[in-house]
C-alpha cells in the first residue's frame, strides 16, 4: 500500500510523522524516515521515560578498586546471523561491529526459600538443585573428548546420550514436520470475527504432542531455554504458535550468538542522530484521527522523572503517526486498533544487576547518550547462565543468572514482584509481549495491508497510523520484529530502504 506523499494539511512540503516510542523499533522507524533521500519527512520522538528506551535499562558500573568502568547492557539483544537476517544487515549497514558470546548453561531447580540466594560465580555450577551442564559435557562428547570419558560417571554419560538424542530429535521435528494448519474454530473459544476468518496454526503444547518429544526432556530443559528466550512461565510458553518455535529453531541452528560490540549504546546513537524534535518524559495519552483534515491528532502530558504528570494535556496534529509501544498500550491510545490488539498477551519482566559479595563496585551516572565503559563480554571468555526454574503446584517457571566478569550477575525473572536481595545494584521492569494462536491472527490481520482505507477493521496504515515493534511480525517477540516492521512502515511511506 502506498500512501499519499504530501502532507495532509498543505502547510509544508514535509510530512509530520510523529514516532511514539523509543526502542529499537521506533529508532529503526526514525532513522528510516529521517534518512530519507527527497527529505519528505519531519519526525517527533515521543517517549515517557526520560531517555530512549533501547539503551535505558543498561548501566555503567564502576569497580571501586581499580577505577574501570563496565558496561552492562540490560536486557542483552543478543541475536545471531539465520533468524536475525535484517537486524544483521542493519547493524552492517550502520557499521556496528557483532561481538560473540559463549555461554555455559547450568539448569537448576529452585525452592520458595533457595531462590533469595544468589550464588556467587565460582559456585554457579554447582549450585543447590543444579542438575545438568551443558555447554561442557554436551560439546565434550561431540568432539569425542577423551576427557569426558574419564571423568563423568555413568549417570552423567547415560543423560549425556539421552539429551542429545532429544535434542536431535527436536531439531529434525522442527526442519522436517512442520507445524499443522488448522481452523481456528477447532482449536479455539474464538471470540472474534478477524481470527476466525484467518488461518490458523497449532501450538506449541499440541506439537509436542505429536512429535511424542519425551516429557522429561520438554520440561527440564527445553522450556526452561525457551521460556526465558520469551520471558514468561513454561505454560505461557506452550501457548505460543508452533510456528514460532519452529521458524526460531531452523533459523539459529549451529549459529553463533553475538551482541553488539561495545554496547547497545552505540547503536542507540547512530539511530538517533540529527532528530532533532525529541519530546523525553512527554506520555501520549491518546492518538484520533482528525475528522474532515485527514491528519492525526496526538495528545500527550509531560512527566516528571518518578512518572507522575507535570503538565496538563497538550495536543498537535501531525500528518502521520506511528505507535512502536507495546500492544496493550497501543489499543489503550488509538481506540481503532482496540479490538484488533487487546486480545495480544503481555507480562512483566524484571531484570536485577547485583554484585556478589566483596565485590566493591558502585554505579555511574551516565550525561551523554554514548556512555563510557566496555561491555562485560571478553572474547574468548564463556559465562555461565544458569536457568534455575522453580516447579511449584501454582506455576512452573525459570529465572536466568547471568554471570559477567567482575563478580557481577544479572538476574532476569518472568514477573513483577522479585524480593530484593543484597548487592542489588540496580533494577528494571519490562513489558513483554506473548503470542498465542489467538493473537497470532489478530496481528496478522492487523498486518494485512490489502484492502486498508476500506471495510470497519483498522488495519496497519488505515488512518495514516502504524505499529510497529518487536511483536508485528509473524514470529518470536525478539529484535528482528522492530526492524521487519520499521521497515515496512518505510516501504509504505516510499522510503528506500538502504539495507
Ligand atoms: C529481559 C529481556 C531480554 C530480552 N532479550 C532479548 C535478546 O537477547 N534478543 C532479542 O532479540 N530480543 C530480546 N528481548 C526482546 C526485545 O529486547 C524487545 O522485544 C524489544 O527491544 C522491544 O522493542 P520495541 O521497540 O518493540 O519496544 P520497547 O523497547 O518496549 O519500546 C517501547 C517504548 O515506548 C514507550 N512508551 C510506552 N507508552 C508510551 C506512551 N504512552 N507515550 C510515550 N512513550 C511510551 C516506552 O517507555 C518504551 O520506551 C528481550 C526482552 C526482555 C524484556
Amino acid at each position: 500500500m502506498q500512501h499519499q506523499l504530501r502532507p495532509a494539511d498543505g502547510r509544508s512540503d514535509r510530512s509530520r510523522v510523529a514516532i511514539i516510542g523509543t526502542g529499537l523499533a521506533g529508532l529503526t522507524t526514525a532513522y528510516l524516515l529521517h534518512q530519507d533521500q527527497q527529505k519528505r519527512y519531519d519526525v517527533t520522538l515521543f517517549e515517557q521515560a526520560p531517555k530512549f528506551s533501547l539503551d535505558a535499562a543498561s548501566v555503567t558500573l564502576k569497580n571501586d578498586a581499580t577505577g574501570s568502568l563496565e558496561r552492562v547492557d540490560i536486557p542483552p539483544r543478543s541475536f545471531c546471523r539465520g533468524y536475525y537476517a535484517n537486524l544483521c544487515r542493519m547493524y552492517d549497514h550502520l557499521g556496528v561491529p557483532f561481538q560473540r558470546i559463549q555461554l555455559i548453561w547450568v539448569f537448576a531447580k529452585v525452592s520458595a526459600a533457595s531462590q533469595a540466594q544468589i550464588p556467587v560465580a565460582e559456585a554457579a555450577e554447582t549450585m543447590p538443585g543444579s542438575y545438568f551442564v551443558y555447554g561442557k559435557r554436551l560439546h565434550e562428547l561431540l568432539l569425542i573428548s577423551p576427557h569426558f570419558w574419564l571423568r563423568a560417571s555413568l549417570q552423567n554419560v547415560l543423560l549425556t546420550f539421552y539429551l542429545a538424542v532429544c535434542h536431535a530429535w527436536f531439531f529434525l521435528a522442527c526442519f522436517f514436520l512442520p507445524p499443522r494448519t488448522i481452523q481456528p474454530e477447532t482449536y479455539l473459544d474464538v471470540k472474534h470475527s478477524a481470527a476466525k476468518s484467518s488461518k490458523g496454526c497449532e501450538s506449541f503444547r499440541q506439537y509436542l504432542d505429536r512429535i511424542w518429544l519425551p516429557q522429561r526432556y520438554v520440561l527440564y530443559y527445553l522450556l526452561p531455554i525457551l521460556s526465558i528466550i520469551c520471558s514468561c512461565s513454561h505454560a505461557e510458553m506452550l501457548d505460543f504458535p508452533a510456528s514460532d518455535v519452529t521458524s526460531f529453531m531452523k533459523g539459529t541452528f549451529l549459529r553463533k550468538t553475538y551482541v553488539a560490540k561495545g554496547g547497545i549504546n552505540r547503536v542507540q546513537a547512530t539511530l538517533a542522530e540529527g532528530i532533532q524534535d525529541v519530546r523525553l518524559q512527554t506520555r501520549v495519552t491518546k492518538v484520533e484521527r482528525v475528522d474532515g483534515g485527514g491528519g492525526v491528532r496526538v495528545r500527550y502530558e509531560s512527566m516528571q522523572e518518578g512518572g507522575e504528570k507535570r503538565s496538563s494535556s497538550s495536543e498537535q496534529v501531525f500528518d502521520r503517526v506511528v505507535l512502536a509501544v507495546s500492544p496493550n498500550v497501543a489499543a489503550a491510545i488509538f481506540n481503532p486498533c482496540k479490538p484488533l490488539l487487546s486480545v495480544v498477551p503481555t507480562v512483566p519482566v524484571t531484570s536485577t544487576v547485583l554484585a556478589s559479595p566483596n565485590t566493591k563496585v558502585s554505579l555511574v551516572h551516565e550525561k551523554s547518550h554514548v556512555p563510557s565503559g566496555e561491555c562485560s563480554y571478553r572474547r574468548g571468555e564463556a559465562q555461565i547462565m544458569a536457568f534455575r526454574t522453580t516447579f511449584s503446584d501454582s506455576i512452573v517457571q525459570t529465572e536466568s543468572l547471568h554471570y559477567l566478569s567482575g563478580g557481577l550477575v544479572v538476574r532476569t525473572s518472568p514477573t513483577a514482584d522479585v524480593p530484593e536481595v543484597k548487592g542489588t545494584l540496580d533494577t528494571s521492569r519490562f513489558t513483554r509481549t506473548l503470542r498465542t494462536t489467538e493473537s497470532r491472527s489478530m496481528v496478522q490481520k492487523a498486518m494485512e495491508t490489502k484492502g486498508a482505507g476500506s471495510g470497519n477493521e483498522w488495519v496497519n496504515g488505515k488512518d495514516n497510523v502504524w505499529v510497529v515493534g518487536s511483536w508485528c511480525w509473524d514470529g518470536m517477540v525478539l529484535l528482528e520484529g522492530c526492524v521487519i516492521s520499521a521497515m515496512r512502515v518505510a516501504k509504505d511511506l516510499g522510503v528506500q530502504v538502504p539495507w
